[in-house]
Order: structure tokens, then sequence, then C-alpha cells
């Protein structure tokens, strides 16, 4: 359907855990520079799906394709180098650092670390220093949250922390971002600033996929929307085709 369309491509994914399936032969597609989907009930298998397409986890089968070549076996970093990235919730430790710091440790290289650099070196790490710190501060204040950026992540709103995880992603300056939750515990306010956010990125010409509990969100960005079910793709469509589809309904309830 999306075909010579996609920019991201999962083909037959199949996951275990020992004898548990959680992924059973998955196969989506995500639109170049359009905003999909993935819902479904707790379990279904989302954060595994996003695991495989963001190269934190290796698919027992199927392939991962990404803007035409084959990275099924290429680890996360390789894939943020292609263009492809994805946000993670600031963890207890990353909220210890300030704003400023949890998004320099997000830039990629940091050449000459863990040797005694030579001169040349240095004022080469000093450069890409300053041009990280320049990315950073150009983030920040997109989003607000630069008079915040000595302040540690962990003083943040619920809110604010989505914006800080959004900035770390695009630190690496993707051309697809997949996004886990960047909803969940956010107030319905802030909901709506990051969603205009996001669509603000994708007039850029970024592409998103969304992992989301919040159907407002869901409804307001996402087309299609892929439902996953028990480790299966369900169905797909826009957001008026999954909500009226009572195989759907029926999956939520049944959880
Ligand atoms: P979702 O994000 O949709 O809630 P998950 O991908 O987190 O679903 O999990 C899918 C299923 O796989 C769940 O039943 C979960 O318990 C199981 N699972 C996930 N990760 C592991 C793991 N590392 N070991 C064993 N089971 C796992």
């Amino acid at each position: 359907s999306v075909g010579r369309d996609a920019i991201l491509e999962a083909d037959g994914i199949g996951v275990r855990f020992g004898d548990f399936v959680a992924l059973d032969g998955v196969s989506l597609a995500f639109r170049r520079g359009g905003i999909t989907g993935i819902v479904g009930p707790n379990g279904a298998g989302k954060t595994t799906l996003f695991n495989v397409l963001g190269g934190q986890a290796r698919a027992g089968t199927g392939a991962v394709r990404f803007d035409g070549a084959d990275i099924t076996a290429l680890p996360a970093h390789g894939r943020a180098r292609l263009g492809l990235t994805r946000t993670f919730q600031i963890s207890r430790e990353l909220g210890a650092l300030t704003v400023l710091e949890n998004l320099l440790l997000a830039f990629p290289r940091q050449p000459g670390e863990g040797v005694l650099p030579a001169l040349f070196q240095k004022a080469r790490v000093r450069r890409a220093e300053e041009e990280a710190i320049a990315r950073a501060r150009a983030l920040l204040d997109r989003v607000g949250l630069w008079r915040l950026a000595d302040a540690p992540a962990d003083a943040l709103s619920g809110g604010q922390k989505k914006l800080l995880e959004l900035c770390r992603a695009l630190m690496l300056e993707p051309r697809f971002l997949l996004l886990d939750e960047p909803a969940a515990g956010v107030n319905p306010v802030l909901v709506g600033e990051i969603g205009d956010f996001i669509r603000t990125l994708q007039g850029e010409g970024m592409g998103f996929g969304i992992v989301e509990h919040n159907m407002d969100l869901i409804a307001a960005l996402c087309d299609p929307i892929y439902v996953l079910a028990e480790g299966r793709v369900l169905t797909h469509g826009s957001f008026r085709e999954i909500a009226a589809n009572t195989r759907v309904t029926e999956a939520y309830l049944g959880g």
C-alpha cells in the first residue's frame, strides 16, 4: 500500500523470548515524510518492534530496510548515521545530569576519547564540542528549554522531559525518528505543544513512527495507524478506519 513511498520497512519480523512469541511475522511500512502510528494493548509487542527498528534488539526472522538499504544487521549507531534514530525515556542516571549535558551526551562521535589526543586532534575535538553546544542551544531555544539548560533533567515536568527526549534524538539530525510514547505523563496542554512541534518538524521534511497510548495525539497526527495485538498486525488504516473496526475494540477489551 505504501510501496515505493516507504522510507522504513519491516518485513516478516519475528521475535521470541524462549518459547514466548513476542512478534509473529510483523510487516509494516513507514511513509517518507509521513507520521505513522503504532498502537495496541499492553504486551502487544510495540516496544519489542521499536527495539528491532531502532537496532536495540535483533529479530529472529525477517528484515528491516531503511531508504532502500537492508539494515537488519546494522547496530543502532550505524542506523543513526543513515538518518534513523529513536527517542528513549530519560533514565534515572541521565536525570541527574543537566538538560544541556543530556544533549551533549547524545552527540555522535567524541573523537580522541579515551586516548591522549594529539594536538591537532584536540583542536578538532574542541570544534566538535563547540558545534554540539551550538546545536544543543538552538534546539533548546526552539522548545523553550534553554533557560533550564543547567537544571538537572529530573527537575523538568513530564512534558518538558518529553521535549528533552525529542531534542536528544534531534541532536543526531535524523531524517526519520521513532518516538516512544511522546505523550506519556504529559499534561494535555503540553501534549498539544508536542504535537505541534512534531508537525513543524514534519513540515521540514522529517518522517515519524510513533508508539503512543494517547488516542487524541494519534488521531491528530498519524496516518496510517498500525494496530498490534499479540505480536501481530491486526489491521492498519486511518484513525477513523481503525476506530470503526470491532476487532480493534475487542483486542483492547480482551487484552
Ligand atoms: P508492548 O510494548 O506492546 O507493551 P512489549 O514489546 O514490551 O509489548 O512486550 C511484548 C511481550 O513480550 C510481552 O508479553 C512481554 O512480557 C514480552 N517480553 C518483552 N521483552 C521480554 C524479554 N526481554 N524477555 C521475556 N519476555 C519479554
